[in-house]
């Protein structure tokens, strides 16, 4: 693959080339590598502020890919980070003991989240995943995970499985097998997978019925945001918390991307469904590593008495801490989300009639400020429909034509559009400008 305006990203292309010198791939993860839609190279980056980006070669972005959600502040929040250097500057960093803000933090996380009754902080959503699970299945004395293809919790050997598996490859519809993320995560693991498609209440009711004497835990993203973005079909999750409990079977909710971002108070909130435990990251940490594992306190209570360990040498550090603390304050503030919904609402129905103005065949599917455009005539209910529907070269050729007038996202199509507290109603119409052009060409 090349870049159609080649000359544009010269810089960022040199700087690729010497970086694959040095770090394997050029890039430090996964979802910056070209073969995860940066092809044929990332762009490097100078530098973010507010709803901005600018990369190396000097070109400014409206920025929607705001480091893959974090960001939901904008880039360099500033009370955010005044908290962060106080914190440093008049404490430290790491003590391996314990301090008042955290109490304060807890506080605040039970007060924002329905399901918090307690919880633990960790620094990844990676780590707080892997705690939930664990628990789940101390707690119920059962091992197997119920946990949805499409679905992204992680890169622990016992979730990162049957994330964006080969339809035809992976089992059948309605029985899928569990499929590895690559080699090298022990194959013993697949047994304690049951993977379904999603938003299939029928089948998930059957299964539990069937096994839910050993089923730990049913792990799912309330909105299932890694592969674009696809809504719970109306009772969906309603159901799923009304099976979970009928079979004593714990409902986790992966809320590392909808957690304060639907909500103050996550996609559980928003939903008004409460799961038994849930997870939060990104949206937490206006933009620095934090997560949180939370839930029922007498799930809660085998960490507290020791029987589960939940370790960690930087779990709850200084800067972590100052800057969750500091990035709840500002997400808590009266009418925030009001605004982000009606910023992020206007973006989305303008894309709409954008593809619809241009003759686009194209679905707007999100919900508030994470969303992603389906290039496909056939709705997207689960990852399959969208392993089979969804254009990967028409979304190629859209997101180019974006970046070539200032407007950044993630390459790939099972990723998504954030909108963040920064942008503006003028970046949106800068956006659907830059759209208008971008769906003409495409249409030709
Ligand atoms: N869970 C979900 C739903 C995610 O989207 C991600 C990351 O994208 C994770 C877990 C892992 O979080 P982290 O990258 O902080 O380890």
């Amino acid at each position: 693959m090349i870049y159609r305006n080649a000359a544009r990203y010269q810089t960022s292309r040199t700087l690729f080339e010497q970086a694959r010198q040095t770090i394997s791939g050029g890039v430090n993860s996964t979802a910056r590598a070209t073969w995860s839609g940066w092809d044929p190279h990332p762009l490097f980056v100078e530098g973010g502020q507010g709803a901005y980006l600018t990369d190396v070669d000097g070109n400014e972005y409206i920025d929607y890919l705001l480091g893959l959600g974090p960001m939901i502040l904008g880039h360099r929040p500033a009370k955010v980070t005044k908290a962060v250097v106080e914190a440093i500057e008049s404490h430290g960093t790491v003590f391996a003991l314990p301090a008042v803000p955290e109490m304060e933090l807890a506080a605040k996380l039970i007060a924002a989240v329905p399901s918090i009754e307690q919880v633990r902080l960790c620094n990844t959503g990676t780590e707080a995943v892997l705690y939930a699970i664990r628990l789940a299945r101390a707690f119920t004395g059962r091992s197997k995970i119920i946990r949805f293809e499409g679905m992204y919790h992680g890169f622990s050997d016992g979730v990162y499985w049957s994330k964006h598996p080969d339809p035809e490859q992976s089992g059948t519809d309605r029985a899928p097998i569990a499929v590895p993320q690559g080699p090298g995560m022990p194959a013993g693991l697949a047994d304690s997978l049951i993977i379904l498609p999603w938003n299939d209440t029928a089948l998930l009711r059957e299964v539990l019925e069937r096994h839910g004497h050993e089923i730990a835990a049913v792990l799912t993203e309330p909105v299932m945001c890694n592969t674009g973005c696809i809504l719970p079909k109306p009772g969906y999750l309603e159901a799923m918390r009304e099976e979970t409990s009928r079979h004593g079977v714990v409902l986790i909710f992966d809320e590392v991307i909808t957690g304060f971002r639907l909500a103050l108070g996550g996609a559980q909130a928003h939903y008004g469904i409460t799961p038994d435990l849930s997870t939060f990251a990104k949206g937490l940490g206006g933009g620095f590593p934090v997560a949180a594992l939370g839930g029922r306190k007498d799930i809660m209570a085998l960490v507290a008495d020791g029987t589960v360990s939940m370790a960690g040498t930087y779990a709850a550090n200084v800067i972590a801490v100052a800057a969750a603390n500091a990035a709840v304050d500002e997400l808590s503030q009266p009418g925030r989300y009001e605004m982000l919904y009606e910023v992020s609402d206007k973006l989305r129905h303008g894309l709409e009639r954008v593809f619809a103005d241009a003759g686009v065949p194209a679905l707007l599917a999100g919900v508030g400020p994470v969303f992603q455009v389906w290039f496909s005539e056939t709705d997207i209910h689960d990852y399959r429909d969208a392993a089979r529907h969804a254009s990967h070269a028409i979304f190629r050729r859209w997101w180019e034509g974006m970046l070539d007038r200032g407007v950044l996202f993630h390459p790939g199509a099972f990723e998504n559009l954030f909108v963040s507290f920064a942008h503006s109603h003028d970046d949106v119409e800068r956006t659907l400008a830059a759209a208008r052009e971008v769906a003409t060409l495409l249409r030709s």
